[in-house]
């Protein structure tokens, strides 16, 4: 009798942790449409179960309360780790619990992945790059990052789960892919989330002044949503010995000035803008050098900042008036 393993007969299984948060939940989406089992996996700290509502009855997605600092077991096929607060305002909220996250939940995961077989992608950030010395940012750039400062919970955090994947990938061969996100923007971040796209959409369409911290001379290149999923999908299924890391992101690089002008542009109303304290640490500069994914996906990021605040500001438009 010929036994072939149960996980080669049936459809494929996802688990992404963090679905129902801004990223996760564009992930849920794709991987049901190409006809993937989706387990979206949250502890709802950030995501909302709005975010994945429509997915709720779809007969191959299954949304789990569960928080990845403890472990979780499943048959599962490949692993998207995307749970973590992302935003400044919200990993700073509880610190110690973001590091606990990143590491305790990062290593739990790499313990399902050795277990199972799956193959792990992890969703690092262009915060390991802290505030640079080398622009743009290539891969090969270590970093510069306070160990010890209010960024430090996520950005060594992070560092820290990279350590521990790459360790599992040396050790015990998990199958690994790790990206470097840099700012993503575009429907379904929340309202509260505290980034500075968001900040400045809900503040326009409230009528509120925006709010610049620094001289917004500080840049970011920021990419919409659509593009950074595909280049997410095109390297969780990449053959070959390439584990990454991998710079996902756009490489335009705004002013956080510019990028409030443009808010103000499409929006209009009454709005100023009014300048803040800089928080510590902020990064001056950030920009992706995608030399890499360029050459090993079939993918580059089409969407101009001004189309893709146009989709992000309809979808803030069209989200019920007590969250906007
Ligand atoms: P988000 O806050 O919308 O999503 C994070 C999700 O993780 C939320 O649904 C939250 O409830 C969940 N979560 C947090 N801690 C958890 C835990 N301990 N157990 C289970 N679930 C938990 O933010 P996002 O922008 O969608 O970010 C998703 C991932 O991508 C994060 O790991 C983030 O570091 C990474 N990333 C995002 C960006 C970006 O620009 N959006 C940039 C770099 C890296
Ligand atoms: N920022 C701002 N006003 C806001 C929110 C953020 O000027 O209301 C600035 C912030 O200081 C930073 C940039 O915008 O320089 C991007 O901030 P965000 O929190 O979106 O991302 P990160 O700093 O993690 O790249």
């Amino acid at each position: 009798m010929t036994t072939t393993p149960l996980r080669r007969e049936r459809t494929p299984r996802v688990l992404i942790t963090g679905g129902a948060g801004f990223l996760g939940s564009h992930l849920c989406e794709r991987y049901l449409a190409a006809g993937w089992e989706v387990i979206g996996l949250d502890n709802f700290h950030t995501g909302s179960k709005d975010n994945v509502r429509s997915l709720l009855s779809h007969p191959r997605f299954e949304l789990v309360r569960h928080d990845i600092v403890e472990p979780y077991l499943a048959e599962v096929d490949l692993i998207l780790n995307f749970a973590c607060p992302a935003s400044p305002v919200h990993y700073q909220h509880n610190p110690i619990k973001t590091m606990k996250t990143s590491v305790l939940g990062t290593m739990n995961l790499l313990g399902l992945a050795k277990r199972t077989g799956a193959r792990l992608l992890q969703a690092s950030t262009s915060e390991v790059y802290g505030d640079p010395e080398q622009h743009p940012q290539t891969e090969a750039y270590w970093g510069r990052v306070n160990p010890i400062g209010i960024r430090s919970c996520y950005d060594e955090g992070k560092r820290a789960a990279e350590t521990l994947c790459f360790d599992y990938h040396r050790s015990h061969q998990v199958d690994l892919r790790l990206i470097r996100i840099f700012n993503t923007y575009g429907p379904r971040m929340a309202a509260d989330d505290g980034r500075v796209v968001s900040n400045f959409i809900v503040q326009a369409l409230r009528g509120n002044d925006l709010t610049i911290y620094g001289q917004g001379q500080q840049t970011r290149s920021f990419c919409f949503v659509d593009d950074l999923i595909e280049g997410i999908i095109q390297f969780a299924a990449k053959s070959g010995d390439e584990v990454g890391p991998l710079n996902l992101g756009n490489d335009t690089e705004f002013t956080v000035l510019e990028l409030a002008n443009e808010v103000l542009r499409q929006i209009g109303g009454k709005s100023k803008i009014v300048y803040r304290p800089l928080p510590s640490d902020d990064p001056r500069c950030r920009r992706p050098d995608l030399t890499k994914a360029k050459a090993l996906l079939d993918w580059t990021p089409r969407v101009q900042l001004a189309d893709g605040l146009a989709k992000t500001i309809a979808y803030f438009r069209s989200v019920t008036p007590a969250k906007v």
